[in-house]
């Protein structure tokens, strides 16, 4: 039965979501640099180094520029998805193209953030699955563009699980996403240990085995198998395809990250049993 006030709730989540989709547009852009710089930072000190004067660089400073002409966007340049759909998808000063990514993630978030209140209600259920959508996208999105998966947001993902575990806000038990997070990380630590040892190669990251991890948590032990499956067979296919396409980047490196959080968002949409069903467990 359709429900009124199920709509309303789920649509102002949504647009909220578009809010935050356009947050994450700037996390996703700006988070590897702060990291890179940081790391630069502490690289010096070890080594005793004089580092000249970096400009303030964080999430809120500066603002946004055009990366083209440097035109600072203003408000109304800024507002998710109609600044694009009005400017026609172009910097207002030099016309340079503005990606399309940029609306495509706020309307991804804003669907999600109405999927997981609609599915799940205006309270702390919902919720706390919009933070692990938005979380969760982020990181798959800084992996793709940077094959970077930050602690700043693994971290927080797998504790947020672990919690909301806990306080029984998602269907699975304390215990189911103890040895979730646990297993998660200890069998891609293994695998890692294993390939390394045979081919002397890395194959893939810590980022990796975190994020693993953190779904894990999210999903309870009994959906790792499912998730690791899932992941390596979109990973497989869109290697392959990229192979074809001769769009794979240099070393022809394909994160991992990206698959895993696929996986994890087919899991939040069909559920962990459909997943579980797939591949017959
Ligand atoms: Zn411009």
């Amino acid at each position: 039965m359709l429900s009124g006030v199920q709509w309303l709730d789920a649509s102002l989540v949504g647009l909220l979501g578009l809010l935050i989709g356009s947050f994450l547009n700037v996390v996703i852009h700006r988070m590897p640099k702060m990291l890179e710089q940081q790391w630069k930072a502490e690289g010096a000190e070890i080594m005793e180094l004089e580092l000249p004067e970096q400009p303030v660089f964080n999430l809120a400073v500066p603002r946004s520029r055009c990366p083209h002409c440097g035109h600072a966007i203003t408000w109304y340049e800024n507002i998710p998805v109609l600044s694009y759909l009005a400017l026609g998808g172009k910097c207002s000063a030099c016309k340079a193209p503005i990606s399309v990514r940029y609306p495509l993630v706020e309307l991804t978030v804003a669907a999600l953030f109405f999927y997981c209140t609609w599915t799940f209600g205006a309270n702390a259920h919902g919720l706390v699955w919009c933070a692990f959508s938005a979380i969760l996208l982020s990181a798959a999105l800084i992996d793709w563009d940077t094959t970077l998966l930050p602690d700043d947001l693994t971290l927080p993902l797998l504790w947020l699980g672990l919690v909301a575990a806990a306080l029984q806000w998602i269907p699975v038990t304390l215990e189911a996403s103890v040895w979730g997070a646990v297993g998660g990380y200890m069998s891609l630590w293994l695998v890692y240990q294993a390939f390394k040892l045979a081919t002397g190669k890395e194959g893939m990251g810590y980022g990796d085995f975190k994020l693993f991890a953190a779904l894990g948590a999210w999903f309870g032990w009994q959906t790792l198998i499912p998730i690791i499956l899932m992941a390596s067979v979109i990973g497989a296919i869109i290697g392959i395809a990229m192979k074809f396409n001769s769009s794979l980047r240099e070393g022809g490196y394909v994160p991992f990250g990206p698959f895993l959080a696929g996986a994890g968002f087919s899991a939040l949409v069909f559920g962990p049993q459909a997943l579980r069903q797939a591949i017959g467990l």
